[in-house]
């Protein structure tokens, strides 16, 4: 009798929701993680230096968390979990002062589009009630089940005016999308940010109709009280109480086959642990390169696994800043609202910045800053000691710099002092506010998180040959692989990175339907 009914590859947060959703099937499970805590990107380390400031390493912006079927139907509030949503979700500061705002109430978004442009607040209007019902009857249906082959996608959507249009748009490239549709430079340029939050190449025909949905998307930005881990801990809870075992610093060193299927693994410390099922939240090289012996991968898997691309955009640059107040932004005394906005962007005010930024990457050298970031004490005082605060600024920077990914380590702090001399600039009072401050580079992050090869951390581009049925290679989209009883789950699967839980969500509804038993749902 094997050892478990199953074992999960990582226990990031679509690891732990698989695992919860075998458990309450009846499974037995055990996770194994080699980092001392579960939770891979949903994170929150406190400073070492000055106890009771938290930061948030990676993850800090979940998308219509609480909106996830696996969010109720794990009980996650039960569990602990609280998620918080401002209602000033994102506002983008320009030099001369001003600020574009995107609300959670479109009403209040398009009144601010029109102080840009009114062309460009009834272009919102028209393109977010156009997408409202592709987002709720395709999008999200579609983000929540194994994905269909391209042609039988395409001809279910010509069925529909709805499927059709969605077709029509997704045909141009994002930048095609914002070029063709408003005129404003700024207004173009927080879009096309939009669209970089999701990582797709601006330029990538096949993804234009990716504003349009941010846009109509009924999801904005929220918070996890008490920082991010305190999901991944409400997950945890959730996998104990249905009986699944976790085991940290622990590293498989081999996925074990035998009469041709997983059967279980060993570990680097050389213990053999067997299962009926390997499901991995791994990443393909990983997972077919690393963890299994090669005469079971046939050529053809290899091949795919090794040229699984990586995004270039998606690599972060973290600043974290330990503060006596708040960051009080000069634009606040136009724009009274910005003392309480969510996620704030600096140094983006014209749409061609986008094309100087893509150029920085691919070349290895740093841009002219442009960053996001927030202040997450404004909304959850839980994060910091009483009348302090936590706050940070991201900012998208090539892995390898200048060549080589190890030059970060010389590079880091200078370049943190650099974000904080433009932070100052937008928020005079920091020059004095600043207790202490970190950073992280795109090699830190890759460290911490091995799966996040090159710095990546959505696992794996979103180009046309890794979406979909083709995630993450060429009709691998199923969650199953070439080797009976051996699944994927991680972000490296449809619908791919970011805080959604779906590809761990999908991977376990394809798992119980092979086992036969009953979807796990209450
Ligand atoms: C700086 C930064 C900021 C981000 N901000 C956001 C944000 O605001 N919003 C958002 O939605 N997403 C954000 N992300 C992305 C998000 O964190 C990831 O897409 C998400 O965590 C992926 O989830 P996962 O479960 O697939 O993988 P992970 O969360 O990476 O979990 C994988 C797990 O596998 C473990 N693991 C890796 N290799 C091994 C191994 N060899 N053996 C054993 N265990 C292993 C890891 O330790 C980890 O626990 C951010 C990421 C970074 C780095």
């Amino acid at each position: 009798m094997p050892d478990y009914d199953g074992i999960i590859l990582g226990a990031g947060h679509n690891g732990l929701i698989l695992q919860a959703y075998l458990g309450k099937a009846g499974l037995r499970t055990l996770s194994i993680d080699r980092r001392p805590v579960a939770g891979g990107g949903l994170a929150t380390v406190e400073d070492p230096r000055y106890p009771g400031f938290l930061h948030n390493t990676h993850a800090f912006f979940q998308r219509a968390i609480t909106a996830m079927p696996w969010y109720g139907e794990l009980e996650l509030e039960r569990h602990g979990a609280h998620h918080l949503e401002p209602e000033l979700n994102v506002a983008l500061l320009t030099r001369d002062g001003d600020a574009l705002e995107w609300w959670t109430d479109i009403d209040r978004t398009a009144e601010s589009f029109a102080h840009f442009s009114q062309r460009d607040a009834a272009t919102l209007r028209r393109w977010q009630h156009a997408f409202v019902p592709i987002v709720r009857d395709i999008l999200v249906p579609e983000s929540r089940r194994p994905p269909l082959p391209p042609e039988e996608r395409r001809a279910a959507l010509s069925k529909t005016a709805e499927g059709r249009r969605l077709l029509e748009v997704s045909a141009l490239s994002p930048l095609e999308f914002v070029h063709q549709e408003f005129e404003h430079p700024t207004v173009q340029a927080g879009l096309l940010f939009f669209n970089g939050l999701r990582e797709v190449d601006l330029r990538a025909k096949g993804f234009g109709h990716h504003i349009a949905a941010l846009l109509a998307s009924p999801a904005k930005a929220q918070m996890s009280r008490g920082g991010s881990a305190a999901l991944a801990r409400a997950l945890e809870a959730s996998v104990r109480e249905s009986g699944g075992a976790l085991r940290l610093m622990t590293e498989p060193a081999r996925i074990l086959v035998e009469n041709g299927r997983a059967a279980g693994i060993e570990t680097t410390a050389g213990e053999r642990i067997t299962a009926r099922f390997v499901v991995s939240s791994l990443n393909p090289t990983q997972t077919f390169i690393d963890l299994i012996d090669e005469p079971f991968v046939p050529r053809a898997v290899r091949d795919a696994a090794r040229g699984f691309q990586y995004n270039l955009l998606a690599p972060l640059f973290a600043l974290n800043l330990n503060l006596r107040a708040p960051p009080r932004y000069r634009a606040a005394a136009a724009h009274p609202e910005l003392a309480q906005a969510f996620m704030v962007i600096i140094g983006l005010d014209h749409v061609d910045q986008f094309l100087d930024i893509v150029r920085h990457h691919e070349q290895g050298t740093i841009p002219p800053t442009v960053m996001w970031g927030a202040c997450p004490t404004l909304f959850d005082p839980s994060q910091a000691p009483a009348g302090h605060h936590t706050a940070f600024m991201w900012e998208k920077l090539p892995y390898r710099l200048n060549g080589d990914p190890a030059n970060w380590d010389g590079a880091r702090d200078a370049h943190g002092r650099e974000m904080l001399q433009l932070w100052t600039q937008h928020a005079p009072n920091l020059a004095d506010a600043v207790i202490d401050s970190f950073t992280r580079s795109p090699l830190d992050v890759e460290r911490c998180l091995p799966n996040m090869r090159e710095g990546d951390l959505l696992v794996g581009a979103f180009t046309n040959d890794q979406v979909g049925y083709h995630r993450p290679f060429r009709g691998a989209g199923s969650y199953r692989t070439h080797i009976p009883q051996l699944y994927l789950c991680g972000s490296s699967s449809h619908p791919g990175g970011n805080i959604t839980g779906l590809p761990g969500y999908n991977a376990a509804q394809v798992i119980l339907s092979d086992l036969g038993a009953p979807p796990a749902r209450r």
